[in-house]
């Protein structure tokens, strides 16, 4: 079974994390072919940086352990994976974080003590079609203290058809008592190579394309499929990179004015999306005054990070970059949105065409 086990994995539309694809591949194995196969957890917890695929894994999964074929699942083809792939099998639940008025939000909404409620409730019934009952909870780092006070006692002594397969950013944003009753799966960032063939091959992305965006997904092949899907970032990108430029040439009056009326527009996704492309292009500008250039994420930027890199003092791009960062972090807890923004404006480097000043 071990070396069809490399085989098999291609089946799993899962690119990259090849070591929990084989882990859990472990776990479908009949009885008797492996010897001390335990079967699968009855509460797992995957690991990983936003859009790293844990989601993606987790219904690769549930969608192996609900088909009823034998031999190497999921098949694609028998009536469970059909009603899996259609979003209709009813042993399969996904819980997401949600807004006050109920839908799904993953920015900035909740896991609720009702959605626990509903676990409690559908994890004792029997399975419909098969063998397990699964819930994926993604994001359980959001979950309010009512939806983990409910869930434990459930994590604590799982009915033997229950399986919950539960997602979170990091170790550290979920609670001990959750992580101590699940088995933990860390995933780490997909290499370029992986995600710029996965773009090519499942996504149909040109070869450009895919070089581009697989620089710039800092391992996140979720992100980069998102580029694909949704072009207008493709090109929102493109425009905080020349506000950017402007902003640099910009007197104090245009800067203070562009931090107002960001931090009016009250846009958090744009805001952390806009922060997240300039700390990504203010640390090509570092890698390349660093004799580094080979390993920046803008690859279709470089002219603009050479001239960049070759007129400011690598003391102060450095300290830009960590000023970036400290602010992003600090955008996460605090609502002085404006003075955050005016903060970060007041510190850009100055750069005109010219010499700087
Ligand atoms: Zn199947």
């Amino acid at each position: 079974m071990g070396s069809q086990l490399n085989d098999a994995q291609l089946d799993w539309p899962v690119a990259g994390h090849h070591w929990a694809v084989q882990l859990l591949q472990r776990t479908l194995a009949p009885a008797s072919d492996v010897c001390g196969r335990q079967g699968p957890s009855h509460a797992y917890l995957f690991l990983g940086i936003a859009q790293v695929g844990k989601t993606t894994l987790a219904r690769a999964f549930a969608q192996a352990l609900l088909c009823t074929q034998p031999g190497e699942r999921p098949c694609g083809v028998c009536r469970a994976c059909r009603l899996f792939q259609h979003g209709n099998h009813p042993d399969f639940r996904i819980l997401q974080p949600l807004d006050k008025e109920g839908a799904v939000d993953r920015a900035n909404g909740e896991l609720r003590a009702e959605q626990a409620a509903t676990i409690i409730h559908d994890v004792v019934l029997k399975p419909v079609e098969g063998q397990w009952r699964i819930f994926l909870v993604q994001d359980v780092h959001t979950a309010n203290p009512s939806f983990l006070n409910k869930i434990l006692k459930t994590l604590e002594e799982p009915p033997p058809q229950a399986i919950l397969v539960l997602t979170a950013l990091d170790r550290a944003s979920v609670l001990p008592t959750i992580v101590s009753r699940c088995q933990t799966l860390e995933l780490r960032p997909v290499d370029t190579a992986t995600i710029q063939h996965a773009l090519q091959a499942q996504w149909r992305a040109s070869a450009d394309q895919a070089a581009v965006l697989a620089h710039l997904a800092n391992g996140r092949l979720g992100w980069a499929v998102d580029q694909l899907r949704f072009p207008e970032r493709g090109q929102e990108r493109l425009q905080t990179l020349e506000t950017l430029w402007r902003l640099m040439a910009a007197d104090r009056i245009e800067r203070l004015a562009f931090a107002e009326s960001t931090a009016a527009s009250r846009n958090s996704r744009h805001l952390f999306s806009m922060l997240e492309t300039w700390s990504l292009w203010w640390r090509d500008v570092l890698l390349v005054q660093a004799g580094c250039a080979d390993a920046c994420a803008n690859i279709d930027q470089r002219e603009q990070l050479q001239r960049v890199a070759g007129l400011l003092d690598r003391e102060l791009v450095r300290s830009y970059l960590l000023t970036l960062r400290r602010i992003e972090g600090y955008l996460h807890h605090t609502v002085n949105t404006r003075l955050a923004l005016d903060v970060l404006m007041l510190k850009l480097p100055r750069f005109t065409e010219g010499p700087v000043v």
